[in-house]
Order: structure tokens, then C-alpha cells, then sequence
């Protein structure tokens, strides 16, 4: 019997858990670790903040779920890997105090993102000025004092809204992107948007590159850039922007920015919302002699090494290559133990860094969406179900971001009658130069913009927490 341990039940953990205990049937133990025994749909976060989604629509409680479909749940965080010791284990904190040592054949780090607002001073909800919507509670915040500025400008006093990225290196710039647009249209749903001043701050080279280089897309025959649709939504709104900015420090009702250029820039606001940078999961790497090895498992930013060329990272923008990007996302030690969705370390960025002329590396991290997060966490499994049942003698499944596309629905304002979204395909996820001039193959590189992308987006929505609760022909549903 193989004893196959998940930690984490975000998109990447979730998927690998029920596909992993479907195929692996009661012969094999799937065990699944989360602090949080929720399943959060954190995509449908942006309509929290603007209050126009109820907060309890986007989760719902993991436990029956796993106990109906056999797999095995712990609620505890986990704290160490110890991946060298005859049997291996990880250490499991409960809330209690409590510690377990859970033995594993087989380990899926599928934890996510630390939410590293630490990093820029004064950024974040909870020891900071600024809000977020990364997380349920965060997004319930961000909704509170979003909906106090609604009642000051409804007194007719005028408020100042930052929306955007929080430090150079932050991801998620589609994220902040839906919110804004979101902000913007249910403030005129509300009747006071003139008494709104918006501006969008982001890391982004260029608006529109989302952190994925930019997009070139085919439109009725035309090439149309991601920088041009990004830049006339902004316009036809009377949204302000700053790009390719590092927020510095955030104080309350003011942030202080630099740019690629070095110019220097202070905001003032009443509401912002600021994704931070993220970094992995804090969790320690001891070797069987009690030692340290989390250098030799992690980049320095925490998130665990797979089978990718990170040795690229020093290379030039121009050197790199679509084989620097993992295929298998075991990691190269202890082939065993497996990183997927946010939790794995991308070799470099996608988007072109810059430098400000003090050094601070102004470049968005590489998102690895929910899309990307799903397909990862199945491919995992399904390496694993082939070396557990086959024999394999290692992982069978390739799931590269320079080969698999996604499809991104960037929500600009929830309504079934007036609502719109921008429906986004790209393949690949990140470019790839050697097979295409622009990077991507433009027959599915597409896009559009409309009512009938929201009701696409709030489908997907009941369609992905369907799937994510393993209810009736759930696999059917693609990641
Ligand atoms: C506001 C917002 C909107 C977004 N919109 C979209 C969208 O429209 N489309 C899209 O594709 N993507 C979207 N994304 C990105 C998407 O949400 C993420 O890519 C996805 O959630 C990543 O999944 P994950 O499983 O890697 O991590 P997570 O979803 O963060 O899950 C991590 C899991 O690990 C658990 N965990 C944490 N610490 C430990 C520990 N020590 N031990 C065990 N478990 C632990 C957590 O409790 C959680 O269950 C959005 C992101 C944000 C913030």
C-alpha cells in the first residue's frame, strides 16, 4: 500500500487529491493536509470586494466531501519535511499545539502562496493601510471599507481609490486588473463614480502585460496588443495609470513609488487595494542528521525546486529558453516529493525585467493561475497514479507553461444584463519565441470583450465549485 500525502486543498491539491483517490481506489491511502479545511474560490474574490458577491457563495467545507470520496483529511499546517529519513514524514501542527508525524511515499507541496506584504512597508490589511482580496477574509475587509468610501462620496464627498500591484516583484496584475474594472462599474451602479478619482499602479513593463509577457492577439484579421486594450479600457473609463512602478512604502492614505526610470511618485488615497509579492510557504527541509537542507529544496523566495534550469535566472531576458521551464515538477533531490501550482519555483519571470537606476528590480513574478494550478496538480497526480500502479520509475505526465495554453475571463463588472468581461485565450502561457513570431500561436490566441464574457465567467464560477466538491462526472469538467 503507497501512502500518497498532499499538503494543500487550493486548485493545484484539490485536483491532485480527488484524481489521485479515483484512480488509486481503497488499495492506497491519499492524505490531505490544510490549515484550512475550506475550499475557496478565490477567482470570484473581486466581486467580494465590491460587495456584489456574498462572501459565503465562494467556499464551502472540504471535510464531507473528502470523507465521502475515501481520502483522508488532516486540519493542521504543515511545519517540516523530512525527506531523507528511512520512512519519510512531514510534521503536522494542529491548532491545538499538537504535533503528528505523517509518513509519506509520496508528497504533493501544493501550500500556495505566503502572502509576503512584509516586504513592502505598511502594505496589507492587517499590520498595514492598504487592503487586499487574496483571501476570503481580506476580500470581506477590502468590501468594508470599500462600501464606507461609497457612503462618503454618496455625502458627496469626493475619494481617491489606488488600485494595483504593491511592490516590484508582486504577481496577479489580472486580479487587480478584474477589481478595478469591477470597482469602477459598481460605482456607477451606485450612482456616485463622480465622485471618484481611480488610478491603477502596476509592475508591469507595459499595462497589459499581466506579468506574462504581453499578449498579441488576432482580432477580425488585425493584430491587436494587450497593451492597446488594456490602455483604452483605462481611457474609456477615466482611469489614471502608473506603470512600471516598485510601491516603496504605503502610509495611511499615501504611497511613495519609484519607477523603471527613477522617477519618484507619491498616491494619495481614501481606498487602495495592493497585491503583495508572494513567497513559499514557510516549512523546514531537515536531511535525517537533524540538518537544514531547505537551500538545497527552495529558492531563496521559499518556493520549492522541480525539474526546471534555474540557473537561467542568471542569464540574460534574451537567453532564455522554453527548457528552463519544468516539465515534470518533481524535485530533483528527493524525486518523490512534488511542487505544484503556486507552490513550485518558476525558473525566472516571464515579462522582461528592468532595473531602477537605484537597482530595485522592477518585474511582475510569474502567475500561475487556477487554470495552470489545475492542470499541474492532475498532471502530478497522474504521474504518481502510473509510478504507484505501473511501476513507473518516474514521473510519466509533462505539463510545461511554454506548451499548455489557458483561458483567462477578466470580469469588468458583475450584471446578467449590463455586466461585461474580456474573454483572453493564449497558447502558451509563456511565450514561446522559438516556435512563434509573437510568441503564441495566434489561431488560439484570441480575444473578445462583452456581456456574454461575464455570463461565461459567473458559469465557470458554479461550474469549477462543482468540480472542486467531486460532485457527479466532476472529472469530466477540464481543469
Ligand atoms: C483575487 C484573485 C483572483 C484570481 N482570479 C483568477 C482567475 O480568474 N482565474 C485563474 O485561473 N486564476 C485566478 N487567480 C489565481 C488563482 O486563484 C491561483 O492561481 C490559485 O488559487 C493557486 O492555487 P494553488 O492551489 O496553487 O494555491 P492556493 O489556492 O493558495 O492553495 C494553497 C493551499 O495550501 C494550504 N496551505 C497553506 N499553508 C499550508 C501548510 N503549511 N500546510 C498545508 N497546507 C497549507 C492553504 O490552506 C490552501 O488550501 C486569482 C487570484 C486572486 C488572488
Amino acid at each position: 500500500m503507497a501512502s500518497i500525502v498532499v499538503l494543500g486543498t487550493g486548485f493545484a491539491g484539490n485536483t491532485a487529491a480527488l484524481n489521485l483517490k479515483k484512480e488509486l481506489g481503497d488499495k492506497h491511502d491519499v492524505i490531505v493536509v490544510s490549515p484550512r479545511k475550506n475550499f475557496s474560490y478565490v477567482p470570484s474574490l473581486v466581486w467580494v470586494g465590491v460587495g456584489s458577491m456574498q462572501p459565503e457563495k465562494t467556499q464551502f467545507d472540504l471535510e464531507p466531501i473528502y470523507k465521502k470520496h475515501g481520502i483522508i483529511f488532516k486540519e493542521g499546517a504543515a511545519e517540516e519535511i523530512h525527506p531523507d529519513s528511512r520512512d519519510q514524514y512531514v510534521v503536522v501542527k494542529y491548532s491545538d499545539g499538537k504535533t503528528e508525524q505523517i509518513k509519506y511515499d509520496y508528497l504533493i507541496n501544493a501550500t500556495g502562496p505566503k502572502l509576503n506584504y512584509v516586504a513592502t512597508p505598511g502594505l496589507g490589511p492587517d499590520a498595514g493601510y492598504s487592503d487586499s482580496i487574496c483571501t476570503l477574509p481580506h476580500a470581506v475587509k477590502t468590501r468594508d471599507n470599500y462600501l464606507k468610501a461609497v457612503e462618503k462620496m454618496k455625502q458627496g464627498k469626493r475619494q481617491k481609490f489606488v488600485v494595483g500591484t504593491g511592490h516590484g516583484m508582486a504577481t496577479c496584475q489580472g486580479a487587480a486588473f478584474e477589481f478595478i474594472h469591477n470597482l469602477e462599474f459598481d460605482l456607477n451602479r451606485r450612482g456616485v463614480r463622480r465622485n471618484a478619482d481611480i488610478t491603477w499602479i502596476s509592475n508591469e513593463p507595459a499595462l497589459g502585460d499581466f506579468g506574462v509577457g504581453g499578449v498579441v492577439i488576432k482580432k477580425n484579421g488585425n493584430l491587436v496588443s494587450g497593451k492597446l486594450f488594456a490602455e483604452s479600457t483605462f481611457l474609456e473609463k477615466g482611469i489614471k495609470w502608473v506603470e512600471r512602478a516598485h510601491v516603496r512604502k504605503v502610509e495611511e492614505g499615501s504611497l511613495d513609488y519609484v519607477n523603471i526610470e527613477g522617477e519618484e511618485g507619491k498616491l494619495d488615497f481614501d481606498f487602495s487595494m495592493l497585491i503583495p509579492p508572494f513567497a513559499g510557504i514557510p516549512i523546514a527541509y531537515i536531511d535525517k542528521d537533524g540538518n537544514d537542507i531547505k537551500s538545497q529544496m527552495c529558492v531563496p523566495s521559499g518556493f520549492m525546486k522541480v525539474d526546471a534550469d534555474y540557473s537561467s535566472a542568471a542569464k540574460p531576458f534574451e537567453e532564455w529558453k522554453n527548457s528552463d521551464w519544468p516539465k515534470k515538477y518533481n524535485n530533483p533531490v528527493y524525486k518523490n516529493i512534488f511542487a505544484a501550482g503556486i507552490a513550485f519555483a518558476p525558473p525566472h519571470p516571464i515579462s522582461k525585467p528592468f532595473k531602477a537606476p537605484d537597482g530595485t528590480l522592477i518585474v511582475p513574478s510569474p502567475p500561475r493561475t487556477g487554470m495552470a494550478s489545475g492542470i499541474i496538480g492532475h498532471t502530478v497526480a497522474l504521474s504518481i497514479i502510473d509510478i504507484v500502479k505501473k511501476g513507473a520509475d518516474e514521473p510519466t505526465q509533462q505539463a510545461s507553461m511554454t506548451e499548455f495554453g489557458a483561458i483567462c475571463i477578466t470580469s469588468m463588472g458583475k450584471s446578467m444584463t449590463r455586466g461585461s468581461a474580456a474573454l483572453l485565450t493564449m497558447d502558451p502561457v509563456v511565450p514561446n519565441y522559438e516556435k512563434y513570431k509573437f510568441g503564441r500561436n495566434l489561431n488560439y490566441t484570441f480575444g473578445d470583450i462583452g456581456l456574454a464574457g461575464h455570463w461565461v465567467k459567473y458559469m465557470l464560477h458554479y461550474l469549477f465549485m462543482w468540480k472542486m466538491k467531486g460532485k457527479f462526472l466532476w472529472q469530466f469538467i477540464p481543469d
